[in-house]
């Protein structure tokens, strides 16, 4: 597609957009009075505006029906979460039995490894990432530890090539075979929270399966963003956060996958009363009787408070579609990228994008590391109505969401930018 960095490209971009409405079913802060441009929600997706109309929905039962609100209200408290099986299986290519959510990302993943991090004296060591998103490492470490090896010994990073900034596939498949017997788990963000590279999960998960290994991913970055198959990609389990991609607000709930072929096994776990036989659950037995699919890794009655805005967004996300998302989030994408090549010719500029060009390798995230006065710019284009997010040492994460963001935003964000490098090379 040609590209064009006017205001008429851009709006003729939008008329062309089938999405182009659903910007007007979320809400924006303003700054100076106007909507702001919104390019964080890979940190904090907006809020959908028939969100509020789904936690009203159980204030109100709970107001109204109080305890019998768990198998009389409008949506029963009791089995609410399995509303999410069917939408939430089409978002990361499982079936419906694959996926469920409950607590917390992190959480999630510590409650996955106890099934699935099992090591022995001679298959202990971890592969991860360099760099993965802190949570990450911690978890890492600690699991380790809990095991009684020493992190250091038991977690092996895939590094980056000096001088550059991804990681290439190569690399982690030469890594995995290096290990080979002593290799228990590949657990890697499948889209990188920092550079925005996407991994090849089918690659990696086969690779890591040759050597015996298990797989899993950190989908936080991915899931809503990136096409996944988790299923057919044989990955053995998954978690994702929903308050990003996911419009599902600030710190909710998360999603896990474990894929078929774990459900009717004796996987250990910790276990809940949740978990247990649906059917047989309120008749208090002592014995565990896990529910056959990832349904049966809960362990808590949900939160249904905080599921019900995530419920709003899934049944969004259902409406419209992964593909026809992806569709215009390549697009857009490869439009911020060019406005930002126009921009640097123009300015004397220097930033540069650390996240890989080629498509297939990268979502909605642009990253883009910027030399010499990072932080002012990233102050100007706060106050001037533009919402990017700033990581240490010196670079602003750019995601133009296709539900919500529009080739005129991607459009006057180079403008608001412009004026910004220009302010600098002026002072
Ligand atoms: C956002 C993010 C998290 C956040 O974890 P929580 O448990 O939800 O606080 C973890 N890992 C990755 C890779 C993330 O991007």
């Amino acid at each position: 597609m040609l590209f064009k960095n006017t205001k008429a490209f851009a709006q003729e971009c939008d008329a062309q957009d089938p999405l182009h409405k659903y910007k007007s079913e979320f809400i924006f802060p303003k700054v100076n009075n106007q909507d702001v441009i919104y390019f964080t929600g890979n940190s904090l997706g907006l809020q959908p505006k028939r969100t509020k109309a789904y936690v009203d929905e159980i204030m109100d039962d709970w107001a109204n029906l109080a305890v019998e609100g768990h198998f009389y209200a409008q949506k029963p408290w009791w089995d609410y979460h399995e509303r999410f099986a069917e939408p939430l299986s089409k978002i990361v290519g499982a079936l419906p039995s694959e996926v469920t959510v409950m607590n917390t990302l992190t959480v999630n993943l510590h409650l996955l490894l106890v099934s699935f991090y099992r090591p022995t004296k001679t298959r202990y060591k971890i592969l991860c990432e360099e760099k993965a998103f802190p949570s990450d490492q911690y978890m890492l470490q600690s699991q380790a530890a809990f095991h009684g090896y020493a992190p250091d010994d038991a977690i092996v990073e895939i590094k980056r090539r000096e001088g550059e900034h991804n990681l290439r596939l190569e690399d982690i498949l030469a890594k995995i075979e290096e290990l080979g017997d002593a290799l228990a788990l590949v657990m890697i963000g499948g889209v990188n929270y920092y550079t925005g590279q996407v991994f090849d999960l089918q690659a990696i998960t086969a690779a890591g399966h040759q050597v015996g290994a298990i797989v899993g991913w950190d989908l936080a970055h991915a899931a809503g963003n990136v096409t996944l198959e988790l299923h057919d990609w044989n990955v053995d389990f998954a978690a994702w956060c929903s308050y990003k991609y996911m419009n599902s607000g600030p710190g909710n709930a998360s999603g896990v996958f474990v894929h078929q072929k774990h459900h009717d096994t004796d996987l250990p776990r910790f276990a809940g009363w949740w978990g247990h036989n649906k059917e047989r659950r309120f008749k208090m037995e002592p014995n565990f009787d896990p529910i056959v699919g990832a349904d049966g890794w809960q362990i808590s009655n949900l939160p249904v408070l905080s599921l019900a805005p995530y419920l709003a967004s899934v049944e969004m996300f259902a409406e419209v579609g992964m593909e026809a998302l992806i569709q215009k989030r390549s697009v857009l994408t490869a439009y911020l990228e060019f406005v930002l090549q126009e921009i640097d010719k123009e300015v004397a500029s220097s930033f540069e994008i650390i996240t890989p060009t080629n498509p297939a390798e990268r979502g909605c995230q642009l990253s883009v590391f910027l030399h010499g006065e990072g932080r002012r710019l990233f102050d100007y284009l706060m106050q001037n109505g533009v919402v990017v997010d700033w990581r240490e040492p010196n670079v602003i994460r750019l995601a133009p969401v296709p539900f919500y963001c529009s080739f005129e935003d991607v459009y006057q964000f180079g403008q608001v930018l412009k004026k910004g490098i220009n302010q600098k090379t002026s002072n």
